[in-house]
């Protein structure tokens, strides 16, 4: 079996140096398209490590927060050539470890640039306000501090862009950062990491440790020198961090699941909606936070919508993702793997009708990847599991709604709020659904996928909690906003003071 070049052993990146776990041991990835390859050793760390990557960052944090924002920037923007130049690889190791369509991994490295891109200039602006002062020559005005060291806790879906979105606003706001990727994704935070040292960052500001968030996990949130938590990942496991974080007074940032859906009206253009729903269904095999679990769509065009959805589904072609033809690549990992096949056989189990798909890819054809085929219920109780949870796969469940209010009910009637979307040309209900659907993001005759890196990220109910990702709130969550009074008067004054 021949190996990828990068099937070596890496190690964590702690105050400024390559090292070993102190647990000495390591543990594996595997490339999902063929899970005999090994992708690499990573270390698995301990909380002795975890506290290590704290200590180096809580000694770097006063030096790089005192750095002008401006030249914290310079450095972000040799970070971003950098990115560039390496592009290509990063895409390629994020496809042969979390297995995503070479395309969809290409693209996420750019969104990753153009993070880096907004940030870097934040290093100018970084805006606090002045304000007149209710006493005589008196200067009010605000302007933010960085809050120290922040764990950063990523989930396998993104694994560069969502890393990137956190890393780089917590830097220029001048935040010294201990990164833990998910286990299941560590090749690509380790070239995160490789690009931040070349671009030449002060020694500790950037720290990374690969290893189980069960066992390193509450060091990352409970340590005192931590001052906030950046979470993306499951609604339960960020549940119990908010909990851990909030019990300690530290900012917590908990950006989690979803289950999104598309409305397609009567007066819909289908030439947009299916091809829409189908992307935002199956496109990187349906792993992606903001994917397309559910279809709403009204009962007159119901009936085309099934049809030309059928037939566009079956145009997908499934396959190794690092093979640009195909669309579809298998799960991440097994245990995405087991959990498709469960959901898909709960499903029909539950009653819901199987329309499409529903199978495994096995054989030796398959090499033993992780392939499930894109998958479409109709008929689906609404308070069945594959309506109400999180599935995670190419798993697609379609209702059939009468009129726009009992489409919400349905849209709005599952415990997660991050991405929504309605297609039709009445302009009138697109507003009105836009102020009722209970969604952070809301997207009218588009998918219910992405977002641009300088508007806010994030959700609402079970999908997320704390401040916004990127846009300005993304810089605020990173910083203190601290008020200062200079009173500039001579001499002595009598004032007031209320407070
Ligand atoms: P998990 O919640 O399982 O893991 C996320 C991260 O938390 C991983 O790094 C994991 O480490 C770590 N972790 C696990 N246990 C603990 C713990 N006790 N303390 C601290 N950290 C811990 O999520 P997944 O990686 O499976 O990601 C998929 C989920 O992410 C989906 O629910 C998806 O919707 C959500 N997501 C949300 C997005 C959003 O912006 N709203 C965007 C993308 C994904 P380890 O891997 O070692 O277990």
């Amino acid at each position: 079996m021949s190996q990828p070049e990068s099937a070596a052993t890496h190690r964590n990146f702690i105050g400024g140096k390559w090292i070993e776990s102190v647990s000495g041991e390591t543990y594996r990835t595997v490339n999902p398209a063929r899970p005999s390859q090994v992708v690499g050793e990573f270390q698995a760390s301990v909380p002795q490590d975890a506290e290590n990557a704290i200590i180096a960052a809580a000694a770097a944090a006063p030096g790089w927060g005192r750095m002008p924002a401006p030249q914290r920037g310079s450095l972000l923007y040799k970070a971003l050539n950098i990115i560039e130049r390496r592009a290509d690889e990063l895409a390629r190791a994020i496809t042969i470890e979390e297995g995503k369509p070479i395309a969809d991994s290409t693209g996420e490295v750019k969104r990753a640039m153009n993070i880096l891109e907004y940030a870097a200039g934040e290093g100018r602006r970084l805006f606090g306000y002045t304000t007149p002062s209710e006493l005589p020559d008196t200067a009010a005005y605000t302007f933010k501090r960085p809050l120290g060291v922040v764990s950063i806790i990523t989930p396998w879906n993104f694994p560069v862009a969502i890393p990137v979105w956190k890393i780089a606003p917590a830097l220029i706001c001048g935040n010294a950062i201990v990164f833990k990727p998910a286990s299941g994704a560590p090749l690509a935070a380790t070239i995160i990491a490789e690009m931040f040292e070349e671009a030449g960052l002060p020694t500790g500001v950037f720290n990374l440790i690969t290893g189980p968030g069960g066992s390193i996990g509450n060091t990352l949130v409970d340590d005192p020198r931590v001052n906030a938590i950046s979470f993306t990942g499951s609604t339960e496991i960020g549940t119990r961090i908010y909990a851990r974080g909030a019990e300690a007074l530290k900012k917590v940032q908990a950006e989690l699941g979803g289950k999104n859906a598309a409305i397609v009206m009567n007066d819909a253009d289908l030439d947009k909606a299916v091809p829409g729903i189908v992307q935002g269904a199956f496109g990187s095999t349906g792993q992606r936070c903001t994917a397309t679990s559910r279809a709403i769509v009204e009962k007159d065009v119901f009936g085309e919508f099934m049809d030309r959805l059928i037939e566009q589904t079956k145009a997908l072609t499934i396959g190794d993702g690092i093979d640009p033809s195909n669309d579809i690549a298998p799960l991440s990992s097994k245990s995405q793997f087991d959990t498709v096949r469960e959901y898909i056989g709960v499903g029909t189990e539950e009653g819901a009708k199987l329309v499409f798909g529903g199978h495994v890819l096995e054989g030796p054809e398959w090499e033993g990847g992780y392939y499930v085929e894109p998958t479409i219920f109709t008929d689906v109780p609404l308070n069945s599991r594959i309506a109400q949870e999180e599935i995670f796969g190419p798993v697609l469940t379609v209702f059939e709604a009468d009129g726009v209010e009992d489409a919400v009910r349905i849209s709005n009637s599952v415990q997660f709020g991050l991405s929504s979307s309605i297609y039709t040309r009445d302009l009138v209900l697109a507003h009105e659904y836009i102020n009722t659907v209970e969604t952070g993001m809301v997207h009218v005759n588009a998918p219910t996928l992405g977002g641009e890196v300088h508007l806010p990220f994030g959700g609402l109910k079970a999908s997320g909690v704390g401040q916004r990702e990127q846009g300005t709130e993304g810089f605020d969550f990173y910083t203190e906003t601290i008020t200062a009074y200079i009173d500039y008067s001579a001499g002595n004054r009598e004032r007031s003071r209320f407070i």
